[in-house]
């Protein structure tokens, strides 16, 4: 939680260097809002480097996850076709939707995570 008065290390646009700056405003949940200038007294607007950070992980996080249940490209894929039987796990290439991944097989259902991110469920003729 930040104070007010507490000394932050910023840039000053106004110095154009780095200068301490005095916390001259705080939002309600405790994030620096506003600094002032130690040196020039001006004040500005405070983007907090932390807060920036996290989030920029937090999106490399979420595309890792993602495509990690992508399919290996490297992988053969049979091609899609509702008269095939196919098994979970297995790769396949569908001609609209390009490669995917059989992540279900339900009776004559069968869904698949394409590369895209989505999921699509396929029915397959009974014989
Ligand atoms: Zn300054």
């Amino acid at each position: 939680m930040a104070k007010l008065g507490q000394q932050v290390d910023v840039y000053c646009g106004r110095c154009k260097v780095e200068r301490y700056h005095t916390v001259a405003a705080i939002s309600a949940d405790g994030r620096i809002e506003r600094v002032q200038c130690d040196y020039c007294q001006s004040t500005r607007a405070y983007k907090d480097p932390a807060t920036t950070a996290k989030k920029a992980a937090g999106t490399t996080r979420t595309r890792r996850t993602a495509a990690s249940q992508m399919p290996d490209e490297t992988s053969p894929a049979r091609t899609y076709s509702p008269d095939v039987h196919f098994d979970k796990g297995e790769v396949i290439s569908h001609t609209r939707y390009g490669r995917g991944r059989v992540i279900e097989v339900r009776g004559n259902r069968v869904d698949v995570r394409f590369s895209d991110g989505n999921d699509r469920t396929f029915v397959h003729r009974t014989s």
